[in-house]
């Protein structure tokens, strides 16, 4: 049952340091009383009045405690107000009766009692303090003192009604100024939040836009979707270069995998349809979906955004809530300026690799440059010592390539190079090393190939290359025949400077025994 009004966290002002000092006055009044009487009244008895003025000053000393903090002020307002329905009809009786000025103390413990107790209870005490007060002075009403009566009941009901519409309008109105405060710290905390969000993802954006390597890249994006917006789940989704979609990381319930895992086409229409649209995509709810399979079991709603730069998308990030309907605009916003860094940290990384690699390659031919060549077979002649494998080397020289560039000119030798290179390429496997080792020479590095294996390989070389109609110009078509010199580790030396040279010699065997042939030592 609820008696007082709530006061614990309240904006009013605080009554009981008033209210204290008009119940000194009371007790001034009653001291006063006991020593000299009251108006033309005989003092009452003087045993009975120190008896009130001593449970007075004592309940007075009580409440004074309670203000200290030391019990509930709640509970001393209600005995306050209790033991005044039993003090004033006394003080009332021994003064006068309906001449007795004590009434007003009424007023006192009425307003109280509106101030802090719920209307009913204050309703109530009313009541009971008006037929007290009636009852106690009954037997002296006459017809000349019952209009002051009257008015003084009248009065005493009006005064609390219009105390009691006050404090409750101050308290509807104090309650609304709470909630609105209360609206007031969310927001604040909501903007400080997002603010400090949205500065640390700027912060991850610019080391976002120095990492130089792809792998670096996603490490860097799955650690701001997991510790700045800290989504339940999440992914990266990137594209191959046949635009087929794969994870290539994953982070369910804060566990992360960077595995690139191929994605089921069918359960996931709808990020592929954010990859072709390149627009994001915010479901409420995730039930009933078929077109994703969303990554957590409990996953509720779900966020896509595409990563898009320059125009082009390179795959999406995917973030998954547990909440239904939970992410909202600013949500949308976020990830959003996360997928365009990422956009174009992917795209600097490209352009990063393609740099590095035209460092390395033979811009005539695009094969590997002799740079490339001799870091790469220093680097496999090391692991084919460490791990006991063979290893072979096959170098192509052109016949009479000089005669080809005299006769048809520069131009048709250098398409001449292309179409070989071609050739060459369409006969090794992807581990193989393949590079333009200086003018129309070519090597390529075999590892785990044994001398014969290698031969084997050269012979198919050569036979394709007499096979192959090379077009020397707009619908020109000549013959051209390589010779090929073939060496192998660990038969023909140990060191790679070793190797290289057994090949030349190889190689410098086939042109003497008329070309077109393969060679080992
Ligand atoms: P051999 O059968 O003994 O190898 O005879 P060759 O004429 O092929 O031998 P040589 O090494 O004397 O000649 C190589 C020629 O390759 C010389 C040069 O004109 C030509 N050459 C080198 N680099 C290029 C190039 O980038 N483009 C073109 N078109 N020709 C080149
Ligand atoms: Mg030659
Ligand atoms: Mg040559």
């Amino acid at each position: 049952m609820k008696v007082f009004l709530d006061r614990n966290k309240t904006l009013l002002p605080r009554i009981d340091v008033i209210y204290l000092l008009a119940r000194l006055m009371t007790l001034t009044g009653i001291a006063w009383m006991a020593l000299f009487g009251y108006g033309t009244l005989e003092p009452p008895s003087f045993t009975i009045m120190a008896i009130l003025l001593g449970t007075f000053a004592l309940h007075l000393l009580l409440f004074y405690i309670a203000m200290q903090g030391r019990f509930d002020l709640k509970l001393a307002y209600l005995s306050a107000i209790v033991y005044d329905l039993l003090l004033i009809p006394l003080l009332i009786t021994y003064s006068g009766g309906p001449g007795s000025s004590f009434y007003l103390l009424y007023y006192l413990t009425i307003s109280v009692a509106a101030y802090v107790l719920v209307f009913w209870v204050a309703t109530a005490f009313t009541a009971i303090a008006c037929a007290s007060y009636l009852a106690v002075i009954f037997a002296d009403i006459n017809i000349t003192n019952l209009y002051d009566i009257l008015i003084r009941i009248g009065f005493v009901w009006v005064y609390f009604l219009a105390i009691s519409y006050a404090s409750e309008h101050m308290r509807r109105s104090e309650r609304r100024l709470l909630k609105l405060f209360d609206t007031l710290n969310q927001r604040t905390s909501e903007l400080e939040k997002s603010q400090a969000q949205v500065e640390m993802i700027y912060e991850n954006s610019r080391v976002l836009a120095s990492i130089l390597d792809s792998d670096g890249v996603v490490r860097e994006v799955t650690k701001i979707l997991g510790n700045v917006l800290q989504y339940d789940h999440f992914a990266m989704v990137l594209r191959d270069r046949y635009s087929n979609l794969f994870y290539r990381s994953r982070s369910i319930n804060g566990r992360n995998n960077f595995h690139p895992q191929a994605i089921d086409a069918d359960q996931m229409g709808l990020v592929r349809r954010v990859c072709d649209v390149g627009e994001p995509i915010r479901l409420k709810d995730l039930n009933g979906r078929e077109d994703y399979q969303p990554l957590g079991e409990d996953s509720r709603s779900l966020l896509v955004v595409p990563m898009k730069s320059h125009g082009q998308v390179h795959g999406a990030l995917t973030a998954e809530s547990v909440n239904k309907d939970h992410f909202k605009e600013r949500d949308l916003q976020m990830l959003s300026i996360v997928s365009r860094s990422a956009a174009l940290a992917f795209e600097n990384a490209e352009l990063h690799r393609r740099t590095e690699e035209l460092t390395v390659i033979d811009e005539l031919t695009e094969t590997y440059n002799y740079r490339y060549f001799v870091q790469k077979l220093q680097e496999e002649k090391r692991r084919a010592l460490r791990y006991n494998l063979p290893l072979s080397l096959i170098m192509v020289d052109i016949d009479w390539f000089k005669k080809l560039n005299d006769s048809l000119g520069h131009e048709a030798g250098n398409r001449v190079l292309k179409q070989l290179s071609a050739v060459i390429k369409s006969c090794i496997r992807d581990v193989d090393v393949f590079s333009r080792y200086g003018g129309e020479e070519f090597m390529v590095i075999l590892p785990q190939t044994t001398q014969h294996e290698a031969a084997t390989l050269g012979e198919r070389i050569r036979a394709k290359v007499e096979r192959t109609k090379f077009e020397t110009a707009m619908g020109q078509i000549s013959s051209v025949t390589v010779s090929v010199g073939v060496s192998s580790f660990p038969e023909n030396g140990r060191s790679h400077e070793d190797l290289v040279s057994i090949t030349d010699q190889a190689l410098y065997r086939a042109k003497g025994e008329g070309r077109n042939l393969v060679c080992t030592i």
